[in-house]
Protein backbone atom coordinates (compact mmCIF):
# COMPACT_ATOMS: atom_id res chain seq x y z
CA UNK A 1 0.00 0.00 0.00
CA UNK A 2 1.18 3.32 -0.67
CA UNK A 3 2.34 5.66 2.34
CA UNK A 4 2.10 9.36 3.58
CA UNK A 5 2.89 10.85 6.33
CA UNK A 6 -0.31 13.27 6.25
CA UNK A 7 -3.48 12.40 3.81
CA UNK A 8 -5.60 15.11 3.20
CA UNK A 9 -9.35 14.89 1.84
CA UNK A 10 -10.54 17.65 -0.45
CA UNK A 11 -8.36 20.52 -2.53
CA UNK A 12 -10.93 23.06 -1.62
CA UNK A 13 -10.54 26.33 0.20
CA UNK A 14 -8.97 24.96 3.54
CA UNK A 15 -7.77 21.46 2.28
CA UNK A 16 -5.05 23.67 -0.32
CA UNK A 17 -4.06 26.17 2.82
CA UNK A 18 -3.78 22.77 5.29
CA UNK A 19 -1.33 20.79 2.28
CA UNK A 20 0.68 23.48 1.60
CA UNK A 21 1.68 24.29 5.28
CA UNK A 22 1.92 20.87 6.03
CA UNK A 23 4.18 20.29 3.29
CA UNK A 24 6.30 23.15 3.33
CA UNK A 25 9.26 22.28 5.54
CA UNK A 26 9.94 19.38 2.82
CA UNK A 27 10.20 17.23 6.16
CA UNK A 28 6.69 15.11 5.76
CA UNK A 29 5.43 13.83 2.29
CA UNK A 30 1.41 14.97 1.86
CA UNK A 31 -0.87 13.46 -0.25
CA UNK A 32 -4.15 15.97 -1.42
CA UNK A 33 -7.34 13.92 -3.04
CA UNK A 34 -9.44 16.06 -4.96
CA UNK A 35 -12.87 14.61 -6.29
CA UNK A 36 -13.11 17.27 -9.23
CA UNK A 37 -10.51 17.89 -11.38
CA UNK A 38 -8.20 21.10 -12.75
CA UNK A 39 -9.46 24.78 -12.47
CA UNK A 40 -7.72 25.72 -15.67
CA UNK A 41 -11.29 26.85 -16.81
CA UNK A 42 -11.07 30.46 -17.88
CA UNK A 43 -14.80 31.26 -16.30
CA UNK A 44 -13.21 30.06 -13.02
CA UNK A 45 -9.82 32.33 -13.30
CA UNK A 46 -12.35 35.36 -14.52
CA UNK A 47 -14.06 37.11 -11.53
CA UNK A 48 -17.11 37.80 -12.89
CA UNK A 49 -17.14 34.54 -14.71
CA UNK A 50 -18.60 32.54 -11.48
CA UNK A 51 -22.10 33.15 -12.88
CA UNK A 52 -21.46 30.98 -15.41
CA UNK A 53 -20.26 27.96 -12.98
CA UNK A 54 -23.23 27.71 -10.87
CA UNK A 55 -25.18 25.00 -12.83
CA UNK A 56 -22.21 23.41 -14.28
CA UNK A 57 -21.49 19.76 -13.34
CA UNK A 58 -18.49 19.26 -14.75
CA UNK A 59 -16.86 21.64 -11.83
CA UNK A 60 -19.59 21.36 -9.02
CA UNK A 61 -21.75 18.71 -6.81
CA UNK A 62 -25.06 20.15 -7.92
CA UNK A 63 -26.66 19.51 -4.00
CA UNK A 64 -30.41 20.07 -3.11
CA UNK A 65 -31.92 20.30 -0.09
CA UNK A 66 -35.18 18.64 0.85
CA UNK A 67 -38.39 20.57 0.37
CA UNK A 68 -38.31 22.90 3.30
CA UNK A 69 -42.07 23.91 4.62
CA UNK A 70 -40.70 27.09 5.77
CA UNK A 71 -39.80 28.03 2.10
CA UNK A 72 -43.04 27.68 0.93
CA UNK A 73 -42.35 23.79 0.47
CA UNK A 74 -39.66 24.72 -1.75
CA UNK A 75 -36.27 22.34 -2.07
CA UNK A 76 -32.84 24.90 -2.47
CA UNK A 77 -30.29 24.25 -4.95
CA UNK A 78 -26.52 24.05 -3.64
CA UNK A 79 -23.56 24.52 -5.33
CA UNK A 80 -20.52 23.52 -3.98
CA UNK A 81 -17.14 23.55 -6.11
CA UNK A 82 -16.06 19.63 -7.27
CA UNK A 83 -12.99 20.59 -8.44
CA UNK A 84 -8.98 22.08 -7.70
CA UNK A 85 -9.76 25.12 -5.05
CA UNK A 86 -13.10 23.76 -4.12
CA UNK A 87 -15.98 26.52 -3.21
CA UNK A 88 -13.45 29.27 -3.42
CA UNK A 89 -13.09 28.01 -7.09
CA UNK A 90 -16.53 29.36 -7.86
CA UNK A 91 -17.29 31.31 -5.26
CA UNK A 92 -18.55 35.76 -5.59
CA UNK A 93 -14.97 36.02 -4.09
CA UNK A 94 -16.25 38.30 -1.17
CA UNK A 95 -13.57 38.90 1.47
CA UNK A 96 -15.10 39.24 4.69
CA UNK A 97 -13.24 37.69 8.34
CA UNK A 98 -16.52 38.39 10.19
CA UNK A 99 -17.20 40.66 13.67
CA UNK A 100 -14.98 40.61 15.94
CA UNK A 101 -17.61 39.36 18.60
CA UNK A 102 -18.04 36.05 15.78
CA UNK A 103 -14.83 34.42 17.50
CA UNK A 104 -15.35 35.31 21.29
CA UNK A 105 -18.64 33.72 20.75
CA UNK A 106 -16.72 30.39 19.35
CA UNK A 107 -14.21 30.70 22.87
CA UNK A 108 -17.62 31.43 25.20
CA UNK A 109 -18.84 28.40 23.87
CA UNK A 110 -16.38 26.11 25.06
CA UNK A 111 -13.64 26.46 22.48
CA UNK A 112 -9.94 28.08 24.41
CA UNK A 113 -7.80 29.60 21.47
CA UNK A 114 -10.56 30.69 19.03
CA UNK A 115 -11.30 34.30 20.42
CA UNK A 116 -10.64 37.12 18.23
CA UNK A 117 -7.31 37.73 19.49
CA UNK A 118 -6.30 34.48 19.03
CA UNK A 119 -7.87 34.40 15.48
CA UNK A 120 -6.50 37.66 14.20
CA UNK A 121 -2.79 36.63 13.52
CA UNK A 122 -3.98 33.76 11.43
CA UNK A 123 -6.37 35.93 9.28
CA UNK A 124 -2.95 38.26 9.03
CA UNK A 125 -0.95 35.02 8.05
CA UNK A 126 -2.84 34.35 5.08
CA UNK A 127 -2.72 37.90 3.63
CA UNK A 128 -1.36 39.68 0.98
CA UNK A 129 -3.33 43.15 1.30
CA UNK A 130 -2.86 44.74 -1.85
CA UNK A 131 -3.17 48.45 -0.49
CA UNK A 132 -1.92 50.63 2.78
CA UNK A 133 -2.86 47.92 5.03
CA UNK A 134 -2.91 49.30 8.74
CA UNK A 135 -2.78 47.03 11.67
CA UNK A 136 -5.87 44.88 10.56
CA UNK A 137 -4.25 43.86 7.37
CA UNK A 138 -0.75 42.78 6.64
CA UNK A 139 1.11 42.27 2.98
CA UNK A 140 3.33 39.60 2.16
CA UNK A 141 1.45 36.23 3.13
CA UNK A 142 -0.26 34.07 0.18
CA UNK A 143 -3.59 34.88 -0.24
CA UNK A 144 -3.92 38.59 -2.23
CA UNK A 145 -7.13 40.89 -1.25
CA UNK A 146 -8.10 43.91 -3.34
CA UNK A 147 -9.32 47.07 -2.19
CA UNK A 148 -11.90 47.54 -5.43
CA UNK A 149 -13.72 51.33 -4.35
CA UNK A 150 -11.70 52.92 -6.60
CA UNK A 151 -14.09 50.91 -9.50
CA UNK A 152 -17.23 50.20 -7.74
CA UNK A 153 -20.52 51.40 -10.28
CA UNK A 154 -21.29 55.15 -9.44
CA UNK A 155 -24.52 53.63 -7.95
CA UNK A 156 -22.61 52.46 -4.99
CA UNK A 157 -22.20 55.69 -3.56
CA UNK A 158 -26.44 56.27 -3.93
CA UNK A 159 -26.55 53.52 -1.91
CA UNK A 160 -24.20 54.07 0.38
CA UNK A 161 -25.61 57.87 1.01
CA UNK A 162 -29.17 56.52 1.64
CA UNK A 163 -27.63 54.25 3.81
CA UNK A 164 -25.78 56.78 5.61
CA UNK A 165 -29.65 59.13 5.59
CA UNK A 166 -30.99 56.41 7.71
CA UNK A 167 -28.07 56.48 10.29
CA UNK A 168 -25.46 53.77 9.28
CA UNK A 169 -22.17 55.16 9.18
CA UNK A 170 -19.58 54.53 5.77
CA UNK A 171 -16.55 52.37 6.92
CA UNK A 172 -13.73 51.97 4.80
CA UNK A 173 -12.45 48.37 5.68
CA UNK A 174 -15.24 45.47 6.73
CA UNK A 175 -11.97 43.62 8.30
CA UNK A 176 -10.97 46.49 10.04
CA UNK A 177 -11.29 48.52 13.25
CA UNK A 178 -14.93 48.69 13.12
CA UNK A 179 -17.02 46.20 11.26
CA UNK A 180 -19.94 48.10 11.24
CA UNK A 181 -21.52 50.18 8.79
CA UNK A 182 -21.83 50.36 4.62
CA UNK A 183 -19.39 50.54 2.51
CA UNK A 184 -17.64 48.40 -0.68
CA UNK A 185 -17.03 44.90 -0.72
CA UNK A 186 -13.20 43.75 -0.48
CA UNK A 187 -12.43 40.69 -2.57
CA UNK A 188 -10.17 38.05 -3.36
CA UNK A 189 -8.03 38.79 -6.55
CA UNK A 190 -4.81 38.90 -7.98
CA UNK A 191 -3.89 41.67 -10.98
CA UNK A 192 -7.42 40.51 -12.26
CA UNK A 193 -7.74 37.09 -11.45
CA UNK A 194 -9.13 35.08 -9.05
CA UNK A 195 -7.34 34.56 -5.36
CA UNK A 196 -8.58 30.96 -4.60
CA UNK A 197 -6.68 29.29 -2.16
CA UNK A 198 -5.65 26.68 -5.26
CA UNK A 199 -3.87 29.49 -7.10
CA UNK A 200 -2.89 31.41 -4.10
CA UNK A 201 -1.36 28.39 -1.67
CA UNK A 202 -1.43 24.92 -3.76
CA UNK A 203 0.11 26.01 -6.67
CA UNK A 204 3.40 27.35 -5.52
CA UNK A 205 3.02 24.37 -3.08
CA UNK A 206 3.16 21.69 -5.38
CA UNK A 207 6.51 22.87 -6.59
CA UNK A 208 7.88 20.89 -3.71
CA UNK A 209 8.09 17.26 -4.41
CA UNK A 210 6.52 16.16 -0.61
CA UNK A 211 3.61 17.15 -1.77
CA UNK A 212 1.44 15.03 -4.13
CA UNK A 213 -1.87 16.28 -5.60
CA UNK A 214 -4.05 13.37 -6.95
CA UNK A 215 -7.13 14.77 -8.75
CA UNK A 216 -10.37 12.74 -9.52
CA UNK A 217 -9.55 10.93 -6.67
CA UNK A 218 -12.74 10.62 -4.13
CA UNK A 219 -12.17 9.45 -0.78
CA UNK A 220 -14.87 6.65 0.31
CA UNK A 221 -13.75 5.45 4.14
CA UNK A 222 -11.71 6.26 6.59
CA UNK A 223 -9.42 3.31 7.60
CA UNK A 224 -9.12 2.96 11.18
CA UNK A 225 -6.61 0.28 13.11
CA UNK A 226 -8.52 0.45 16.42
CA UNK A 227 -9.57 3.72 17.48
CA UNK A 228 -6.74 5.58 15.46
CA UNK A 229 -7.13 6.85 11.63
CA UNK A 230 -4.72 5.06 9.52
CA UNK A 231 -5.24 5.81 5.72
CA UNK A 232 -8.05 6.53 2.93
CA UNK A 233 -9.94 4.48 0.78
CA UNK A 234 -10.45 6.53 -2.76
CA UNK A 235 -11.50 5.51 -6.16
CA UNK A 236 -9.51 6.60 -8.84
CA UNK A 237 -9.75 5.92 -12.54
CA UNK A 238 -12.31 3.47 -11.93
CA UNK A 239 -10.30 1.54 -9.21
CA UNK A 240 -10.73 1.29 -5.55
CA UNK A 241 -7.47 2.23 -4.07
CA UNK A 242 -6.46 2.88 -0.20
CA UNK A 243 -3.33 5.12 1.46
CA UNK A 244 -1.94 4.67 4.51
CA UNK A 245 -1.46 7.71 6.63
CA UNK A 246 1.53 7.57 8.59
CA UNK A 247 1.14 10.75 11.23
CA UNK A 248 -2.28 11.70 10.53
CA UNK A 249 -5.97 11.79 8.36
CA UNK A 250 -7.55 15.38 7.75
CA UNK A 251 -10.68 15.69 6.25
CA UNK A 252 -11.34 19.10 4.53
CA UNK A 253 -14.04 17.83 2.20
CA UNK A 254 -16.18 20.62 3.23
CA UNK A 255 -19.35 21.28 5.15
CA UNK A 256 -21.44 18.46 3.09
CA UNK A 257 -18.87 16.26 2.32
CA UNK A 258 -16.52 16.04 5.86
CA UNK A 259 -19.82 14.58 7.76
CA UNK A 260 -20.86 12.76 5.15
CA UNK A 261 -17.22 10.99 4.97
CA UNK A 262 -17.54 10.81 8.80
CA UNK A 263 -21.18 8.55 8.34
CA UNK A 264 -19.74 6.23 6.09
CA UNK A 265 -16.61 5.72 7.87
CA UNK A 266 -18.88 4.59 10.99
CA UNK A 267 -18.69 7.60 12.59
CA UNK A 268 -21.71 9.54 13.52
CA UNK A 269 -25.01 8.84 15.32
CA UNK A 270 -24.82 4.66 15.71
CA UNK A 271 -28.99 4.44 15.32
CA UNK A 272 -28.36 5.87 11.79
CA UNK A 273 -25.27 3.96 10.77
CA UNK A 274 -26.75 0.60 12.13
CA UNK A 275 -29.83 1.43 10.18
CA UNK A 276 -27.06 1.36 6.94
CA UNK A 277 -25.56 -1.49 7.96
CA UNK A 278 -22.18 0.80 8.76
CA UNK A 279 -19.92 -0.75 11.67
CA UNK A 280 -19.77 1.93 14.50
CA UNK A 281 -16.60 2.95 14.80
CA UNK A 282 -17.74 5.95 17.04
CA UNK A 283 -21.34 7.03 18.45
CA UNK A 284 -20.75 10.73 17.64
CA UNK A 285 -24.72 12.00 16.92
CA UNK A 286 -23.42 15.40 16.48
CA UNK A 287 -22.00 14.59 12.84
CA UNK A 288 -23.86 16.17 10.45
CA UNK A 289 -26.57 17.86 12.80
CA UNK A 290 -26.07 21.69 13.47
CA UNK A 291 -25.92 22.87 9.93
CA UNK A 292 -26.29 26.73 9.86
CA UNK A 293 -26.53 29.07 6.39
CA UNK A 294 -27.07 32.47 5.33
CA UNK A 295 -30.75 32.66 3.76
CA UNK A 296 -30.89 36.09 1.53
CA UNK A 297 -34.07 37.74 -0.24
CA UNK A 298 -33.48 39.65 -2.96
CA UNK A 299 -35.48 43.34 -4.19
CA UNK A 300 -35.25 44.36 -7.70
CA UNK A 301 -35.63 48.03 -8.76
CA UNK A 302 -35.79 49.66 -11.97
CA UNK A 303 -33.37 52.26 -12.21
CA UNK A 304 -33.01 55.76 -14.46
CA UNK A 305 -29.41 55.56 -14.30
CA UNK A 306 -27.62 53.17 -16.42
CA UNK A 307 -26.29 49.91 -14.55
CA UNK A 308 -24.49 47.07 -15.42
CA UNK A 309 -27.07 45.55 -17.26
CA UNK A 310 -26.88 48.65 -19.60
CA UNK A 311 -22.87 47.84 -20.17
CA UNK A 312 -22.75 43.73 -20.41
CA UNK A 313 -25.98 44.41 -22.80
CA UNK A 314 -24.89 46.22 -25.23
CA UNK A 315 -21.69 45.63 -27.72
CA UNK A 316 -20.12 48.78 -27.16
CA UNK A 317 -20.45 48.17 -23.32
CA UNK A 318 -19.05 44.82 -23.17
CA UNK A 319 -16.09 45.79 -25.90
CA UNK A 320 -15.11 48.65 -23.06
CA UNK A 321 -15.03 46.43 -20.30
CA UNK A 322 -13.11 43.82 -21.86
CA UNK A 323 -10.48 46.41 -23.29
CA UNK A 324 -10.23 47.49 -19.74
CA UNK A 325 -9.72 44.01 -18.50
CA UNK A 326 -7.30 43.69 -21.38
CA UNK A 327 -5.41 46.10 -20.78
CA UNK A 328 -5.64 46.80 -16.98
CA UNK A 329 -6.77 43.84 -15.28
CA UNK A 330 -9.43 46.10 -14.21
CA UNK A 331 -12.87 47.08 -13.80
CA UNK A 332 -16.47 45.06 -14.18
CA UNK A 333 -15.21 41.77 -15.67
CA UNK A 334 -12.48 41.82 -12.68
CA UNK A 335 -14.88 42.20 -9.82
CA UNK A 336 -17.55 40.65 -8.47
CA UNK A 337 -20.99 42.42 -9.14
CA UNK A 338 -21.51 41.68 -5.10
CA UNK A 339 -20.11 45.82 -4.45
CA UNK A 340 -21.84 47.59 -2.16
CA UNK A 341 -22.30 45.73 1.52
CA UNK A 342 -22.69 46.72 4.93
CA UNK A 343 -23.14 45.04 8.51
CA UNK A 344 -25.81 47.31 10.43
CA UNK A 345 -28.71 46.61 12.95
CA UNK A 346 -32.00 47.01 12.31
CA UNK A 347 -32.51 48.28 15.57
CA UNK A 348 -30.82 49.50 18.82
CA UNK A 349 -31.56 46.82 21.17
CA UNK A 350 -29.12 44.71 18.88
CA UNK A 351 -26.01 43.87 20.66
CA UNK A 352 -24.22 44.34 17.40
CA UNK A 353 -25.08 43.98 13.48
CA UNK A 354 -27.67 41.44 12.80
CA UNK A 355 -28.21 42.08 9.26
CA UNK A 356 -25.94 41.63 6.01
CA UNK A 357 -26.53 44.27 3.16
CA UNK A 358 -25.78 43.75 -0.38
CA UNK A 359 -26.21 46.54 -3.20
CA UNK A 360 -25.47 44.92 -6.82
CA UNK A 361 -25.71 47.56 -9.65
CA UNK A 362 -27.42 44.33 -11.86
CA UNK A 363 -30.38 41.96 -11.87
CA UNK A 364 -31.59 39.38 -13.60
CA UNK A 365 -35.32 39.16 -13.05
CA UNK A 366 -36.36 37.53 -16.71
CA UNK A 367 -34.65 34.04 -16.54
CA UNK A 368 -35.02 30.87 -14.31
CA UNK A 369 -32.45 30.42 -11.84
CA UNK A 370 -30.94 27.88 -14.03
CA UNK A 371 -30.51 30.03 -17.14
CA UNK A 372 -28.86 33.01 -15.25
CA UNK A 373 -25.97 34.25 -16.67
CA UNK A 374 -24.09 37.46 -15.11
CA UNK A 375 -22.72 38.17 -18.93
CA UNK A 376 -26.74 38.36 -19.77
CA UNK A 377 -28.61 40.60 -17.22
CA UNK A 378 -31.75 42.11 -17.97
CA UNK A 379 -31.90 44.06 -20.78
CA UNK A 380 -33.02 47.37 -19.04
CA UNK A 381 -31.21 48.99 -16.41
CA UNK A 382 -31.93 47.66 -13.13
CA UNK A 383 -30.34 46.79 -9.55
CA UNK A 384 -30.36 44.76 -6.86
CA UNK A 385 -30.63 44.66 -2.81
CA UNK A 386 -30.58 41.78 -1.02
CA UNK A 387 -30.09 40.87 3.36
CA UNK A 388 -29.82 37.92 5.26
CA UNK A 389 -29.36 37.80 8.54
CA UNK A 390 -26.16 37.72 10.10
CA UNK A 391 -25.63 35.17 12.42
CA UNK A 392 -29.48 32.76 12.25
CA UNK A 393 -30.29 30.58 14.90
CA UNK A 394 -31.93 27.77 13.18
CA UNK A 395 -30.22 24.60 13.08
CA UNK A 396 -30.96 21.43 10.21
CA UNK A 397 -29.02 18.43 9.64
CA UNK A 398 -27.52 16.57 6.98
CA UNK A 399 -27.66 12.80 6.76
CA UNK A 400 -26.54 9.61 4.59
CA UNK A 401 -29.55 7.89 3.60
CA UNK A 402 -27.44 4.84 2.13
CA UNK A 403 -24.04 3.25 2.91
CA UNK A 404 -22.96 4.12 -1.31
CA UNK A 405 -20.57 6.80 -0.86
CA UNK A 406 -21.94 8.03 -4.15
CA UNK A 407 -25.17 9.12 -3.20
CA UNK A 408 -25.77 12.42 -2.17
CA UNK A 409 -26.79 13.09 1.61
CA UNK A 410 -30.28 14.46 2.59
CA UNK A 411 -29.95 18.10 3.43
CA UNK A 412 -32.03 19.57 5.92
CA UNK A 413 -31.50 22.79 6.64
CA UNK A 414 -34.56 24.01 8.80
CA UNK A 415 -34.19 27.65 7.82
CA UNK A 416 -36.35 30.04 9.56
CA UNK A 417 -37.39 27.51 12.78
CA UNK A 418 -36.85 30.26 15.42
CA UNK A 419 -38.75 33.68 16.07
CA UNK A 420 -35.28 35.51 16.24
CA UNK A 421 -34.75 34.43 12.32
CA UNK A 422 -37.70 35.23 12.01
CA UNK A 423 -37.97 39.05 13.19
CA UNK A 424 -34.54 39.04 11.29
CA UNK A 425 -36.11 38.28 8.00
CA UNK A 426 -39.03 41.01 8.89
CA UNK A 427 -36.67 43.77 9.59
CA UNK A 428 -34.73 42.95 6.40
CA UNK A 429 -37.45 43.34 4.54
CA UNK A 430 -38.69 46.49 5.76
CA UNK A 431 -34.93 48.06 5.96
CA UNK A 432 -34.63 47.32 1.87
CA UNK A 433 -37.80 48.78 1.60
CA UNK A 434 -37.05 51.78 3.62
CA UNK A 435 -33.83 52.52 2.11
CA UNK A 436 -35.10 51.70 -1.39
CA UNK A 437 -37.74 55.29 -0.77
CA UNK A 438 -34.67 57.13 0.94
CA UNK A 439 -32.57 59.96 -1.66
CA UNK A 440 -30.69 59.84 -3.28
CA UNK A 441 -30.99 55.97 -4.04
CA UNK A 442 -34.83 56.46 -4.34
CA UNK A 443 -34.28 59.32 -7.11
CA UNK A 444 -32.74 57.30 -9.59
CA UNK A 445 -35.35 54.34 -8.50
CA UNK A 446 -38.52 54.13 -11.26
CA UNK A 447 -40.27 51.07 -9.65
CA UNK A 448 -40.15 47.94 -7.89
CA UNK A 449 -39.88 45.15 -10.04
CA UNK A 450 -39.90 41.86 -7.49
CA UNK A 451 -41.76 41.78 -5.34
CA UNK A 452 -43.55 44.47 -6.16
CA UNK A 453 -46.07 47.30 -5.11
CA UNK A 454 -48.77 44.49 -3.77
CA UNK A 455 -46.65 42.98 -1.42
CA UNK A 456 -46.76 45.44 1.63
CA UNK A 457 -47.73 44.35 5.13
CA UNK A 458 -45.89 42.22 7.20
CA UNK A 459 -47.88 39.00 6.63
CA UNK A 460 -47.05 40.00 2.46
CA UNK A 461 -43.20 40.39 3.12
CA UNK A 462 -42.90 37.68 5.12
CA UNK A 463 -44.49 35.44 2.98
CA UNK A 464 -42.77 36.69 -0.29
CA UNK A 465 -39.59 35.86 2.20
CA UNK A 466 -40.71 32.60 2.00
CA UNK A 467 -41.91 32.07 -1.51
CA UNK A 468 -38.15 33.82 -3.02
CA UNK A 469 -35.65 33.33 -0.29
CA UNK A 470 -32.79 31.47 -1.35
CA UNK A 471 -28.82 30.38 0.13
CA UNK A 472 -26.51 32.79 0.03
CA UNK A 473 -23.95 29.05 -0.45
CA UNK A 474 -22.52 29.60 3.18
CA UNK A 475 -23.22 26.50 4.99
CA UNK A 476 -21.26 25.48 8.32
CA UNK A 477 -20.78 23.64 11.47
CA UNK A 478 -21.86 20.05 9.98
CA UNK A 479 -18.88 18.44 12.36
CA UNK A 480 -19.18 21.37 14.82
CA UNK A 481 -15.83 22.27 16.91
CA UNK A 482 -17.10 21.99 20.88
CA UNK A 483 -15.93 20.22 24.09
CA UNK A 484 -19.25 18.13 24.41
CA UNK A 485 -19.09 15.32 22.19
CA UNK A 486 -22.65 14.43 22.88
CA UNK A 487 -22.95 17.48 20.11
CA UNK A 488 -19.75 18.41 18.81
CA UNK A 489 -17.88 16.65 16.98
CA UNK A 490 -13.97 17.74 16.86
CA UNK A 491 -12.63 19.86 20.16
CA UNK A 492 -10.83 22.84 20.13
CA UNK A 493 -7.50 21.18 18.38
CA UNK A 494 -10.25 20.45 15.71
CA UNK A 495 -9.46 16.63 17.13
CA UNK A 496 -12.21 14.46 16.09
CA UNK A 497 -13.88 13.45 19.79
CA UNK A 498 -12.76 9.92 21.26
CA UNK A 499 -10.47 8.91 18.01
CA UNK A 500 -6.91 9.46 17.53
CA UNK A 501 -5.44 11.06 14.49
CA UNK A 502 -8.07 12.46 12.46
CA UNK A 503 -8.88 16.01 12.32
CA UNK A 504 -11.78 18.14 10.48
CA UNK A 505 -10.15 21.30 9.29
CA UNK A 506 -12.84 23.19 6.86
CA UNK A 507 -15.89 25.16 7.11
CA UNK A 508 -17.95 22.28 8.95
CA UNK A 509 -15.85 22.76 12.49
CA UNK A 510 -17.63 26.36 12.92
CA UNK A 511 -19.02 26.44 16.23
CA UNK A 512 -21.22 28.98 14.99
CA UNK A 513 -22.31 30.99 11.39
CA UNK A 514 -19.91 33.54 11.47
CA UNK A 515 -21.66 37.44 10.61
CA UNK A 516 -20.37 37.59 7.10
CA UNK A 517 -19.51 34.95 3.91
CA UNK A 518 -17.38 32.41 5.14
CA UNK A 519 -14.60 31.81 2.79
CA UNK A 520 -11.82 34.00 4.61
CA UNK A 521 -12.85 32.43 8.10
CA UNK A 522 -12.35 29.34 6.32
CA UNK A 523 -9.09 30.22 5.48
CA UNK A 524 -8.07 31.39 8.81
CA UNK A 525 -9.32 27.93 10.24
CA UNK A 526 -7.47 26.28 8.14
CA UNK A 527 -4.09 28.23 9.14
CA UNK A 528 -4.59 27.50 12.50
CA UNK A 529 -5.56 23.73 12.42
CA UNK A 530 -2.57 23.75 9.98
CA UNK A 531 -0.44 24.65 13.01
CA UNK A 532 -2.14 23.01 15.27
CA UNK A 533 -1.58 19.46 13.17
CA UNK A 534 1.93 20.10 13.67
CA UNK A 535 2.07 20.93 17.19
CA UNK A 536 0.20 17.54 18.11
CA UNK A 537 1.96 15.58 15.74
CA UNK A 538 0.23 12.56 15.07
CA UNK A 539 1.16 9.19 15.71
CA UNK A 540 4.82 9.51 13.63
C1 LIG B 1 -21.59 30.00 -5.52
C2 LIG B 1 -20.87 30.32 -4.24
C3 LIG B 1 -20.57 31.64 -3.94
C4 LIG B 1 -19.91 31.95 -2.75
N1 LIG B 1 -19.50 33.23 -2.52
C5 LIG B 1 -18.71 33.50 -1.45
C6 LIG B 1 -18.11 34.78 -1.29
O1 LIG B 1 -18.25 35.68 -2.13
N2 LIG B 1 -17.34 34.99 -0.19
C7 LIG B 1 -17.17 34.03 0.76
O2 LIG B 1 -16.52 34.31 1.77
N3 LIG B 1 -17.70 32.81 0.62
C8 LIG B 1 -18.43 32.51 -0.47
N4 LIG B 1 -18.91 31.25 -0.67
C9 LIG B 1 -18.63 30.23 0.37
C10 LIG B 1 -17.17 29.73 0.39
O3 LIG B 1 -16.61 29.68 -0.88
C11 LIG B 1 -17.16 28.33 1.01
O4 LIG B 1 -17.82 28.37 2.24
C12 LIG B 1 -15.75 27.80 1.22
O5 LIG B 1 -15.14 27.66 -0.03
C13 LIG B 1 -15.80 26.47 1.96
O6 LIG B 1 -14.50 25.95 2.03
P1 LIG B 1 -14.25 24.46 2.46
O7 LIG B 1 -12.79 24.23 2.41
O8 LIG B 1 -14.96 24.19 3.73
O9 LIG B 1 -14.99 23.57 1.36
P2 LIG B 1 -14.80 23.56 -0.22
O10 LIG B 1 -14.08 24.77 -0.68
O11 LIG B 1 -16.14 23.28 -0.80
O12 LIG B 1 -13.80 22.35 -0.48
C14 LIG B 1 -14.13 21.00 -0.35
C15 LIG B 1 -13.30 20.24 -1.39
O13 LIG B 1 -13.29 18.87 -1.05
C16 LIG B 1 -13.54 18.10 -2.23
N5 LIG B 1 -14.15 16.85 -1.78
C17 LIG B 1 -15.32 16.70 -1.14
N6 LIG B 1 -15.53 15.40 -0.85
C18 LIG B 1 -14.46 14.72 -1.30
C19 LIG B 1 -14.10 13.34 -1.28
N7 LIG B 1 -14.88 12.43 -0.73
N8 LIG B 1 -12.91 12.99 -1.82
C20 LIG B 1 -12.08 13.92 -2.37
N9 LIG B 1 -12.39 15.25 -2.43
C21 LIG B 1 -13.56 15.63 -1.88
C22 LIG B 1 -14.49 18.97 -3.02
O14 LIG B 1 -14.56 18.58 -4.37
C23 LIG B 1 -13.88 20.33 -2.80
O15 LIG B 1 -12.86 20.61 -3.71
C24 LIG B 1 -19.58 30.91 -1.83
C25 LIG B 1 -19.86 29.58 -2.15
C26 LIG B 1 -20.50 29.27 -3.34
C27 LIG B 1 -20.78 27.83 -3.66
Amino acid sequence: MEEFDYVIVGAGTAGCVVASRLAADGRHRVLLLEAGGSDRHPYIQLPIGYGRLLFDPHINWMYETEAEPALAGRRGFWPRGKVVGGSGSINALLYVRGLPSDFDDWQALGNPGWGYQDVLPYFLKSEDHGSDAGPFHSRGGPMHVTDVSADAHPLCQLYVQSCEALGFHYTADFNGANGEGVGIYQINTRRGRRASTANEFLRPALAHANLVLRQRAQATRVLFEGRRAAGIEFLHGGRRCQVKANRAVVLCGGSINSPQLLQLSGIGSSALLQSLGIPVVADLPGVGQNLQDHLAVTYFFNSSQPTLNDELNSFAGKFKVALQYLLHRRGTLAMSVNQGGGFVRSDASQRVPNLQLYFNPVSYTHTPLADRKLLRPDPFSAFLLSFNSCRPTSRGSLNITSADPMVHPRIQPNYLATDQDLADALSGCRLLRQLAATPPLSQVITGELEPGPNVRSDAELLQDFRSRSSTVFHPVSTCMMGPDARSAVVDARLRVHGLKDLWVVDSSVFPTITSGNVNAPTVMVAEKGADMIHEDGGAG
